[in-house]
């Protein structure tokens, strides 16, 4: 007797993955671009450029720190808030890097990475009728998290000119109403480098302020910001405290992706909103790896300081071999990730980025992901964006240099 579960029954995560862009017209899934452009890549030996993750491990003394941490017997079930330590160093990194006063036992959360935060988030706080305001092009799972709360996803398009990639602050006026329950954002900016100027903020926290919205905001390359550009935390500004939950990660910080040790902070009565989800997510998790990054944000200064200095160096570096190669890079202010403009190669064959992406590891050995991957599909962003590709600088000097190498060979 076949006893399969009939497809009606289960085909609620389909709502999940049309949003992340992952159904085709007639209703088959394809996997994420990142895990087909690593799959390419892999085929065709290109060098991957697409997924952001570092070559390069974080600090050896960090990662020495979770050994020492297994082997002294931190292996069960941590605090499902975090363990305290690191609750005290993310309240006391929160106060030295950005002016914030928050209480660690009541204003700290720590979560499965940054994602879970965002998601624990916004489930907790949007459900069906909701509309949750993203920028546009968009982090994908920000997408994914409000198609699995049911909500509506709205967004404000950034968009690119002489300075970068800037808020449409015409646009914010319109995309909010009074059913906007979350205003979800993400600065320094995956995936157009742009960091929100405080012009920028202020007009965002004024419209939470007018729809009554939470401010949700996913501040994971809070330290890599370069030149003369600034990171604000939006919880910063006047008023917004109150109604912002601020999350960001150990991650990209200390070139830790796979430890997966985030945190949200914010007033007592919004963490207790995640960590009523984020309990039945995960409960708790990393208890090693929790007292390592403890002390990396209590001691890591001059290691991110590094860190920022030398991604730094290879974002000029690809930012020059791109506009060598014929693809016009727009300069970051920030992450790990360089947005260029590949409209002078593109051809009858290869009309925009998603063609070229596609095309560049068989041709010359480089893998991307096209911009237009993160906005809804036939938006007006995404045309926008639509020649444009994403590199990422994560990767070794001399990747990048033999990347770039091979890009040449386009003109
Ligand atoms: C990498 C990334 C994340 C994921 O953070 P984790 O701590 O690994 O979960 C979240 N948001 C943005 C914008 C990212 O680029």
């Amino acid at each position: 007797m076949r006893a399969e579960v009939s497809e009606p029954r289960v085909e609620r995560w389909r709502a999940v993955a049309a949003a992340a862009g992952l159904l085709d017209a007639d209703g088959t899934t394809r996997p994420t671009i990142f895990a087909e452009m690593t799959a390419l890549a892999a085929r065709t030996g290109a060098i991957n450029l697409g997924q952001g993750f570092p070559d390069a491990d974080g600090p050896a003394w960090v990662r020495e720190a979770a050994v020492e941490a297994i082997r002294g017997g931190v292996n069960q079930y941590p605090p499902g808030r975090g363990v305290p330590e690191l609750r005290r160093a993310v309240a006391d990194h929160q106060a030295r890097h950005h002016g914030m006063s928050l209480d660690p036992a009541t204003e700290v959360l720590v979560t499965a990475g940054a994602t879970e935060a965002l998601t624990a988030a916004v489930l907790a706080l949007a459900g069906p009728g909701d509309e949750v305001l993203t920028l546009e092009p968009f982090y994908d799972s920000h997408a994914a998290a409000v198609a699995l709360a049911g909500a509506t996803h709205t967004t404000v398009p950034l968009v690119r000119g002489p300075e970068g990639f800037r808020l449409d602050v015409t646009a914010l006026a319109n995309a909010v109403s009074p059913r906007t329950r979350v205003i979800l954002l993400n600065s320094p900016h995956n995936p157009t480098g742009a960091v929100l100027t405080r012009a920028e903020l202020e007009a965002l926290a004024a419209a939470a302020v007018r729809a009554d919205a939470v401010v949700v905001t996913d501040e994971v390359y809070e330290h890599l910001v370069y030149d003369d550009a600034a990171h604000v935390p939006i919880a910063t500004l006047p008023g917004m405290a109150e109604r912002t939950i601020t999350i960001s990660s150990a991650g990209k910080t200390f070139s830790l992706t796979g430890w997966k040790i985030g945190w949200a902070t914010g007033p007592a009565h919004l963490v207790e909103a995640v960590l009523a989800v984020k309990q039945f997510l995960t409960y708790s998790g990393g208890a090693p790896f929790q007292p390592a990054i403890a002390r990396a944000l209590e001691r890591g200064d001059a290691d991110v300081a590094a860190l920022r200095d030398s991604l730094a160096q290879r974002r000029d570096l690809l930012v020059a071999g791109l506009e060598d190669a014929g693809l016009a890079a727009v300069r970051p202010e920030g992450t790990y990730f360089v947005c260029a403009d590949a409209s002078a190669l593109l051809t009858p064959d290869l009309p925009d980025g998603a063609a070229l992406a596609r095309a560049l590891p068989a041709a010359v050995g480089v893998a991307s992901i096209p911009v237009s991957a993160f906005c809804r599909a036939g938006s007006p962003t995404a045309s926008a964006v639509a020649p444009l590709l994403r590199f990422t600088f994560s990767k070794d000097r001399s990747t990048l240099e033999e990347a770039l190498r091979r890009l040449r060979t386009l003109r």
